[in-house]
């Protein structure tokens, strides 16, 4: 684990770091709480605070909530409070305050070990469960809940004005393929589009059935549409065996890029309306920006118009 130590004492760091370091774990030791607050703030490598009961400027409690409060369920920051004062008053007092868990000062080697391995169980069982929670099983893609996820952040650091585009994408006719070859081709079928849709550079989910979704940042319209007629040439020239023959997978293509001002959904908004009209338009094409209807008037006036490509 990296883990933080905060300890006003120079021996106890000392002592509480060599123990650390022993078993192979990561220590940043601080003598000022404030400094560790400030370093677990930022590096978010940090994955563990061991803070003295006793500080300079704020009590271990108040440190604690001052985790506690940094923690999330994406970032799980284990908290072990140490104490010279090892007694039931503390213990509860220290639990309540947001920490994990409360050990003597000095603590004994071996029980640290054994508080840090179940602190790393419980971690890696959190991971395991936020992965599940976020991915798509039958891809391995981000599922819609994980997309999104990634999504609202990806929004949030795009400055007001800045590029940002969506392409929703989604298998034409799939309904005939689960229906002439199968439920298990379809599923097949799914998994050979999710790996077509593969863009190192986009946030790219399952949005659900045969939809799927790309996020582009730093993208403009026209380099976004681009991008989704690659995406539709690469489906359309990998032929895909069904068991019972190969056939040619197609999937329509709606391109939208974000106005100033525009939320996440409101963006998405755009790309399903373009998605429907590349349906609508005969499948198996990219349709890029038709307006939405609260600002059609202004891409009307800046004449952008409505992109079919293909
Ligand atoms: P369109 O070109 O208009 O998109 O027609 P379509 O037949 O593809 O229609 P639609 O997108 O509505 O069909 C989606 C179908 O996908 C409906 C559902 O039965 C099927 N489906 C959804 N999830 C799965 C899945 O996990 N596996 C399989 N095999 N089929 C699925
Ligand atoms: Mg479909």
């Amino acid at each position: 684990m990296r883990i933080a130590l905060v300890d006003p004492s120079s021996t106890t760091r000392l002592i509480v770091t060599r123990m650390l370091t022993a078993r192979g774990h990561e220590v940043v030791a601080h003598a000022d709480e404030r400094e560790a607050l400030r370093q677990i703030k930022h590096d978010l490598r940090i994955d563990a605070l061991i803070t003295s009961a006793e500080l300079t400027h704020m009590s271990g409690i108040e440190l604690c909530w001052e985790a506690r409060l940094l923690a999330t369920c994406k970032r799980p920051i284990y908290v072990l409070m140490m104490s010279s004062q090892y007694d039931q008053r503390s213990l509860v007092e220290a639990l309540d305050s947001g920490a994990d868990d409360f050990i003597g000062k000095p603590p004994l080697a071996e029980e640290l070990y054994a508080r840090l391995r179940a602190a790393e169980r419980m971690a890696s069982m959190q991971r395991e469960l936020i992965r599940m929670a976020t991915t798509d099983p039958l891809t391995g893609l981000s599922n819609r809940r994980g997309f999104f996820e990634q999504a609202v952040e990806a929004r949030a650091r795009t400055i007001p004005d800045g590029n940002l585009s969506a392409i929703l994408l989604d298998i034409d006719n799939f309904k005939y393929i689960n229906d002439s070859y199968g439920h298990e081709a379809g599923d097949e079928a799914i998994r050979a589009c999710a790996h077509a849709a593969r863009l190192d550079e986009a946030i790219t989910g399952r949005l659900g059935g045969d939809e799927f979704a790309l996020l582009l940042e730093r993208r403009s319209l026209p380099e976004a549409i681009k991008i989704g007629e690659d995406l539709r040439r690469r489906l359309a020239s990998r032929p895909f065996d069904t068991g019972r023959g190969r056939i040619t997978l197609t999937w329509s293509v709606g391109v939208g890029a974000a106005e100033p001002g525009d939320s996440l959904d409101q963006l998405l908004a755009r790309a399903d309306a373009a998605l429907y009209s590349a349906k609508a338009g005969g499948r198996n094409r990219v349709s890029g920006a038709p307006p939405a209807l609260a600002t059609m008037t202004t891409i009307a006036q800046h004449g952008v118009a409505r992109a079919s490509v293909c």
